[in-house]
C-alpha cells in the first residue's frame, strides 16, 4: 500500500465561513494513520495555536504552492475513525438536506471523542413476580421496612437505577445484600438492557410464522439470497406479526456473515420490545437510546466497529452504527415524524437509510401500520416492494368504532366533554373492573376555530389550511401570511357558539373526576413525565391495576401492552385534523388507528368511541373502518389539488433574528432574491409566504417562514445552494440566522 503525501481536511469548528476543506501535508511518520476519517492536530491562523479537523479526502497533488502547505501536527491515536463511506454520506445529506459539512459530520459520527465512562449501575429483579409477592409479603409481616420499600419499588418496576434506588428509598448495603443472597436480584453495571431474564426461565420458544409472515421473509430472503437488494415496505396493522418477520430476515442477514440496524421510535423502545430481540439474539445485540450518556453511546458504536455485535436496535442516531459490513437496515413504524431529524442538518431517516444501503450493498425494510403517504406513493409506484399483513398474529376481535357526532350531542343539551355514549361505556367498564384509556388529540394542536353548532372551521381561502386564532382577535395563516377579523357568528350557519377549540389533558382529567368520582385516574402528558423515567413509571402503574382510567395525549397509544384496556375513547378527534399543516389529516388517521389499536388486545373484547364535529370526514371514516387504502386515496386526491408532498416537495426557509424588524427584512430579502432566481431560470417554483412562523417568537427570536413548492426535489436543492450563497455575501442578512428544511414533518 502506498501513503499519500496531502489530506484535504475539515476544521471542526461549526462556523459557516470555515466550513470547506484545507489542504495539509502528511509527515511520514503519520502516513499509517492519516486514513479518511482520521481524528488530526493542524496548526490554524495565526501563532501557534492547533485544533481538531478531520480527514475527509488523500491525495498526492498539491492544490496551492508546496511552500504554503503547513504539515499535520498529529493524528489522534485511539480516536474513532469515522469509516469513509459515513464521510459520503455526511456529504450527501449536508447537499440533500442542507447545513455545513461540520453539522452532517457531527451527525454521523458516534461522539466527539472518548468520554470517560460513567459506571452506571441497575438493580435487576431475577425473581418472577409471583414468587416476589410472597417475599414482600412475609418481610412486611416480619416489618422490615427498608427490605419492604425496595421490594415494593421491585414490584412495580423490574429494573431500579442503583443510586436512585438507594437515595430516594434510603437503603443500606445490607439490604442490598441480603437481596442478592437471596438470589432476588442481581446488580448489573452500565448497560441497562443486559438481558435481565435468566437464561433457563426464558423457555420462550420462537413461534412458527404463520403462512402470511413466512411468505414475506421467504420472498425477502430470496431477494437476498440472488442479490436483489431493493426497499420493502411492509403495510400490517398493529399486531400482525411484523416484528416476527423482521427478525426471521435478520437471522439469515447475521448468518451471511453481516449487520444489522434496527431503528424503532424512542417512545416504542420499551422493555418489552427490546427483550423479544435479546431472546432470540443473544448478547450479540446492543441497543442505543437518548438516556444513554455520551460515554456509553460511544462505547457502544466501538463494540459495533470491533465488531462484537451484529444488531444495533435504537432511535433515528441509531442509522449512523458504524458496521463493518452492513447488510440490512430495518425502520419500524417509519411513518414516526421523530425519524425527521428537528436539527439542522434536518434529514429523513429513511432517506438516508436508502442512501447508506446503496452505499454499503445492503437493504431496507420499512414497516408501519399506517405507512407515511410518501412510502406508500413510492410502493404503488413501484419503488418499494409492498407486503401486506393483514390479519392479527394472536386471534384476537378487532374492536367494535362508534363514531359519534358531538353536533348531536349540543343540540340534545350535552355540554360536557364526554357524549352519551361515552359516559355509559365508562361507567360500564368502571363497573366490570376494566380499564379505559381517555385520548386527547393534542399533537400540533395551535387554537384552530370552529363551530359548536354545525362543525365549520375557518380556513386561509388560499391554503386550504386552517387559520389560527391570535391574541389580538385576528385569525392568521401560517404558510401565507393571510388575515382576517375573527367573527362573532359562523359565518356558514349564524351561530354563536363559534370560538378557539381547546381542551388540555389537565382540564380533561378534572372533569374525569368530577364525572366519575370513585375511578382512579392517571394522567400522561408533557408535564407529568418531565423527569427522568416518569413516561415509564406512569405506564408500569397502568398495566399493574393501579389506576382505571389514563387520561393522556398521542404518547399514551404507543409501547405498552394493558390487558385490561377494553374501551378507548377519543375526546376530540378533530383537534389533530385542524392543526394548521397540510399533514394533519394524515396524522388524525395515524393517531385514531393506534389508539383504536389499544383496545381489546387481548381476550377481553374492545371498544372505541371516536367523537367529533366531523364524523363524515374521511380521516375519521377510514379509520374507524381501518382502510388505509381508502384513506391513501382521497388525501392524494388533496395533497395534488394543493401540490402537497408527497405530490410535489416543499422546502421551508426559515429566518431568525432577536430583532424583529431585521426578521421581517430578512425574509423580504429572501423573497425578492428567490422571486428573481426562479424568473431568470425560467423556474415554475411557487412561492408561499413570508409570513410570521406559527411559532412566530420562540425564546425571544423572531421566526418568520416562506415556503417554496416544486416537482423537482433538485430544483429546491438548486435554490437552497443559491439562497445559501446570497446569505453570506449578499450583507443583507446581519444578525439573521438561516435554516432549510425539505418537507417538513412540523409547522413552523
Ligand atoms: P407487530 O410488530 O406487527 O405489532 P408483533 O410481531 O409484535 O406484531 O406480534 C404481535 C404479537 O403476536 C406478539 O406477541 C408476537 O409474539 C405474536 N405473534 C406474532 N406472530 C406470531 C405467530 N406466527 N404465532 C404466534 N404468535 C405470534
Ligand atoms: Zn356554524
Ligand atoms: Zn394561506
Amino acid at each position: 500500500m502506498s501513503f499519500q503525501s496531502y489530506a484535504d481536511i475539515i476544521i471542526d469548528i461549526s462556523h459557516e465561513n470555515l466550513d470547506k476543506t484545507y489542504q495539509y501535508a502528511i509527515p511520514v511518520e503519520y502516513s499509517h494513520l492519516a486514513v479518511i476519517g482520521a481524528l488530526v492536530l493542524v496548526p490554524f491562523g495565526q501563532g501557534n495555536r492547533t485544533i481538531n479537523g478531520y480527514i475527509v479526502g488523500l491525495s498526492n497533488e498539491p492544490k496551492i504552492n508546496i511552500d504554503k502547505i503547513k504539515p499535520i501536527s498529529s493524528v489522534v491515536e485511539g480516536a474513532p475513525v469515522i469509516e469513509s463511506h459515513l464521510i459520503y454520506l455526511a456529504y450527501w445529506i449536508k447537499e440533500t438536506f442542507g447545513g455545513t459539512m461540520n453539522d452532517a459530520l457531527k451527525t454521523v459520527m458516534p461522539v466527539k471523542k472518548a468520554v470517560k465512562i460513567k459506571e452506571q449501575r441497575s438493580i435487576i429483579l431475577t425473581k418472577p413476580c409471583e414468587e416476589l409477592k410472597q417475599i414482600y409479603e412475609l418481610q412486611e409481616k416480619k416489618n422490615n421496612v427498608a427490605r419492604v420499600r425496595i421490594l415494593k419499588a421491585l414490584l412495580d418496576e423490574n429494573i431500579l437505577d442503583y443510586d436512585n434506588a438507594i437515595q430516594t428509598l434510603n437503603i443500606s448495603r445490607p439490604v442490598i445484600s441480603w437481596l442478592i443472597d437471596n438470589e432476588i436480584i442481581r446488580i448489573e453495571s452500565r448497560q441497562l438492557y443486559r438481558n435481565p431474564i435468566d437464561k433457563q426461565n426464558s423457555a420462550q420458544t420462537k413461534v412458527t410464522l404463520n403462512d402470511e409472515q413466512q411468505s414475506i421473509a421467504s420472498h425477502i430472503i430470496n431477494d437476498y439470497n440472488e442479490g436483489r437488494l431493493q426497499t420493502y415496505l411492509i403495510h400490517g396493522i398493529t399486531g400482525s406479526g411484523k416484528t416476527e418477520v423482521y427478525m426471521e430476515v435478520i437471522s439469515e442477514v447475521v448468518a451471511s456473515g453481516k449487520q444489522v440496524i434496527v431503528l424503532i421510535p424512542e417512545i416504542a423502545l420499551t422493555y418489552q420490545t427490546v427483550n423479544r430481540f435479546y431472546e432470540r439474539f443473544g448478547e450479540r445485540i446492543s441497543i442505543l437510546n437518548s438516556r444513554m450518556s455520551d460515554g456509553e453511546r460511544y462505547d457502544q458504536s466501538l463494540r459495533a466497529k470491533k465488531g462484537e455485535i451484529d444488531i444495533m436496535i435504537g432511535p433515528r442516531s441509531a442509522l449512523f452504527t458504524p458496521f463493518k459490513n452492513l447488510g440490512l437496515i430495518i425502520i419500524d413504524e417509519e411513518h414516526e415524524g421523530s425519524y425527521k431529524s428537528e436539527t439542522t442538518p434536518k434529514y429523513h431517516a429513511v432517506e438516508v437509510a436508502r442512501k447508506r444501503a446503496e452505499l454499503t450493498g445492503a437493504f431496507v425494510i420499512l414497516g408501519s401500520a399506517t405507512p407515511s403517504l410518501e412510502s406508500y406513493k413510492r410502493s404503488v409506484s413501484g419503488d418499494y416492494k409492498l407486503y401486506n399483513l393483514t390479519k392479527r398474529a394472536k386471534e384476537a376481535n378487532p374492536p367494535k368504532i362508534w363514531v359519534v357526532d358531538l353536533r348531536e350531542e349540543l343540540k340534545q343539551k350535552n355540554r360536557s366533554i364526554f357524549s352519551i355514549k361515552l359516559k355509559e361505556l365508562i361507567e360500564e367498564r368502571l363497573r366490570n373492573k376494566e380499564q379505559i384509556m381517555l385520548f386527547i388529540n393534542r399533537r400540533g394542536y395551535s387554537g384552530f376555530v370552529s363551530c359548536r353548532s354545525c362543525g365549520h372551521v375557518m380556513k386561509c381561502s388560499h391554503c386550504d389550511i386552517s387559520l389560527t386564532s391570535h391574541v389580538n382577535g385576528k385569525l392568521l395563516c401560517h404558510y401565507c401570511g393571510y388575515e382576517e377579523r375573527m367573527p362573532n357568528i359562523c359565518p356558514d350557519c349564524g351561530s354563536k357558539y363559534i370560538a378557539a377549540f381547546g381542551t388540555g389533558t389537565q382540564k380533561v382529567e378534572e372533569l374525569v373526576r368530577r364525572e366519575f368520582p370513585g375511578a382512579r385516574v392517571l394522567r400522561m402528558d408533557t408535564d407529568t413525565t418531565k423527569n427522568k423515567g416518569g413516561h415509564q413509571k406512569i405506564l408500569s402503574a397502568f398495566a399493574n391495576h393501579k389506576a382505571d382510567i389514563l387520561v393522556g395525549t398521542q404518547m399514551i397509544v404507543k409501547g405498552h401492552d394493558f390487558p385490561l384496556v377494553s374501551l378507548v375513547g377519543i375526546i376530540a378527534a378533530d383537534l389533530s385534523l385542524y392543526a394548521g399543516d397540510f399533514r394533519a389529516s394524515e396524522r388524525t388517521y395515524q393517531l385514531l388507528s393506534q389508539a383504536a389499536g389499544r383496545a381489546g388486545r387481548d381476550v377481553i373484547p374492545g371498544e372505541v368511541v371516536i367523537q367529533t364535529y366531523h364524523p363524515e370526514h374521511y380521516s375519521i371514516i377510514s379509520a374507524a373502518n381501518g382502510n388505509y387504502e381508502e384513506f391513501y386515496e382521497q388525501e392524494m386526491l388533496y395533497r395534488r389539488l394543493m401540490h402537497y408532498p408527497p405530490a410535489a416537495h416543499i422546502l421551508l426557509v426559515l429566518i431568525t433574528a432577536k430583532d424583529e424588524e431585521k426578521a421581517e427584512r430578512g425574509i423580504t430579502h429572501v423573497g425578492e432574491a428567490l422571486k428573481e432566481y426562479i424568473s431568470t431560470n425560467k423556474l415554475s417554483s411557487q412561492i408561499i409566504g413570508p409570513a410570521p412562523a406559527s411559532l412566530a417568537k420562540a425564546k425571544d427570536i423572531y421566526r418568520r417562514v416562506i415556503y417554496i413548492k416544486d416537482d423537482n426535489y433538485d430544483i429546491l436543492v438548486a435554490i437552497k445552494n443559491y439562497l445559501e450563497g446570497y446569505f453570506s455575501y449578499s450583507g443583507q442578512f446581519v444578525g439573521c440566522g438561516l435554516q432549510f428544511d425539505f418537507n417538513p414533518m412540523n409547522t413552523y
